[in-house]
């Protein structure tokens, strides 16, 4: 039995049951996909969540599971530029996808530039390889796992101990190259000063692997992986939120979803793992109780908002980054100070202007999102209030005015997380990345406590983003495999 059909769910589903499981997933929403569910109004389809499709090295290898690869499920487009980047007060700069001429474009911004690029994309190549090959696709069960040869021999050179922001500093010195750089960090729930500089492996992914996107939406992904399940004749049942379990001994013998009791062999959970923890199990059977989320560093929620736009934006690309030079302020808004950001740094998305099926014809599907602390009063007032301040800031960065071109709106912000999701205090993204939140140092995928019950996701190793949580799921399946 699996909860929830987001990446983790259905991509655990899929595995397990290619390797012989009966395996059935009980989904709280109408829909699959999780955080990358879609929504329609009006001829414009949103992704909801993900809109970089990254790393697709890691995608390759779970369909070849599969004897497949992504492109029999849906057409992938390298993006050029990867986006554009609006720096405040200092212009616009588009990241081609070729890293050759980004390597051009940094010797614009700085002596050495391209030198300097090309020796940090070396490193940055060396610790996403060497991630992939001894750190990533394992499963850390205790301290002895962590600490083997190879990460001993190797854990000077993944730099674990060195933060991002210093890290980039021993490269660069332009305030602008430093952004362009460490801008990604967000995507991972953290700032470039709370995370390892192992994570610079990020630029590596970004100008070496370029970004990508599957024609028709994210949301191809997530059918792509329902298509998967039901190959191997897995049982999806939506509007089945859990609520709790029957137990024998130390196990689950029963999973409890309404005036409904499924019986369960085991137990995979993908639904977020704090509420998994501590709502779902008595106090005595929860590995990680309500004082080891409170102590956890949480990854932000977002201020996102979808627009339909009756007109095309000139100014945009499909990934847009707008950069505040002082944008050191946001993050302390986010991690040490929660309030709504006062001069915040944003991204905007414009999926149609790459893919013509996610507006009707010339019009514009935007998607803005505000990265905010989850820990902020998220009311109609506020909503309103930040709404007409991002608005008016993107009108006049672009240059267009498109306010009143609005066909189709939605907010969604932390309360949406924490009601359609069970999220923690409405996180978008779980546990950010910091050295004590990653690898041996996640949430387990297994129970302490409970002999059957697993853990799929992105709470758990490797962490944030769709690509890893395939490969949390690849892990935790063979973990299950071994078990028996
Ligand atoms: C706004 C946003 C932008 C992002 N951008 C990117 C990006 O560009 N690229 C990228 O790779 N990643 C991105 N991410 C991260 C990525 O989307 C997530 O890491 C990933 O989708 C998480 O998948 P998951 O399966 O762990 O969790 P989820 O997607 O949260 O799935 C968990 C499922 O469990 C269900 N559930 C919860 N409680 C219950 C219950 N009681 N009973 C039954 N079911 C339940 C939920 O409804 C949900 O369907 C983004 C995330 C967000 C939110």
């Amino acid at each position: 039995m699996i909860i929830g059909a987001g990446i983790g769910g259905l991509s655990a589903g899929a595995l397990l049951a290619k390797k012989g499981y009966n395996v059935t997933i009980l989904e709280k929403n109408s829909q699959p996909g999780g955080r990358a569910g879609v929504w329609k109004k009006n001829g414009f389809v949103f992704d909801m969540g993900p809109s970089w499709y990254l790393m697709p090295d890691v995608f390759e290898k779970f369909f070849k599971i599969f004897g497949e690869k992504p492109e029999n499920f849906f057409k992938l487009k390298k993006l050029d530029p990867s986006y554009r980047i609006f720096f405040e007060g200092e212009g616009i700069t588009d990241i081609p996808s070729d890293y050759r001429k980004t390597m051009e474009l940094f010797k614009t911004f700085e002596e050495n530039g391209d030198k300097k690029l090309g020796l940090y994309l070396k490193q940055s190549e060396f610790l996403y390889k060497e991630s992939l090959k001894h750190f990533i696709y394992r499963d850390y069960r205790s301290f002895k796992d962590f600490f083997r040869k190879e990460i001993i021999l190797n854990g000077p050179k993944m730099h674990i101990f060195d933060n991002l922001a210093k890290f980039i500093g021993r490269y660069f010195s332009e305030d602008k190259l430093k952004k362009i750089l460490s801008y990604s960090i967000v995507f991972l729930g953290g700032s470039p000063k709370n995370t390892p500089a192992l994570y610079s492996m990020m630029s590596y992914i970004d100008f070496k692997m370029g970004v990508w996107y599957p024609m028709g939406g994210i949301n191809e992904l997530v059918s792509s992986l329902v298509a998967l399940c039901k190959r191997h004749n897995v049982k999806i049942y939506y509007n089945q939120p859990v609520s709790g379990y029957k137990f024998s001994d130390k196990k689950i013998t029963h999973v409890k979803s309404g005036k409904k009791e499924y019986g369960a062999d085991l137990v995979v959970v993908n639904a977020d793992y704090a509420f998994a923890e501590t709502k779902l199990l008595p106090e005595k059977f929860q590995t990680y109780p309500e004082k080891y989320w409170n102590k956890k560093t949480i990854a932000p929620s977002a201020f996102i908002l979808y627009l339909g736009i009756g007109k095309k934006l000139k100014k945009l690309k499909h990934h847009n980054l707008f950069l505040e030079k002082n944008w050191e302020e946001h993050f302390e808004e986010i991690f040490n100070k929660p309030s709504w950001p006062a001069n915040p740094s944003y991204y905007i998305c414009a999926p149609s202007k790459t893919d013509p099926s996610v507006a009707p014809a010339g019009k514009e599907n935007l998607f803005i999102l505000v990265p905010v602390s989850s820990n902020l009063k998220d009311n109609v007032k506020n909503r309103k209030i930040y709404r007409d301040k991002i608005l008016k800031h993107l009108e006049e960065l672009i240059g267009e005015k498109f306010i009143d071109d609005i066909e189709v709106e939605r907010i969604f912000s932390i309360n949406d997380f924490s009601t359609l999701y069970n999220s923690y205090k409405g996180t978008a993204l779980g546990l950010s990345h910091m050295l004590m939140q990653s690898a041996l140092f996640r949430p387990s995928h297994k129970s302490k406590k409970v002999n059957n019950l697993y853990y799929t996701g992105q709470y758990t190793h490797p962490g944030i983003g769709m690509p890893v949580c395939l490969i949390s799921s690849q892990i935790v399946s063979e973990m299950i495999e071994s078990d028996e």
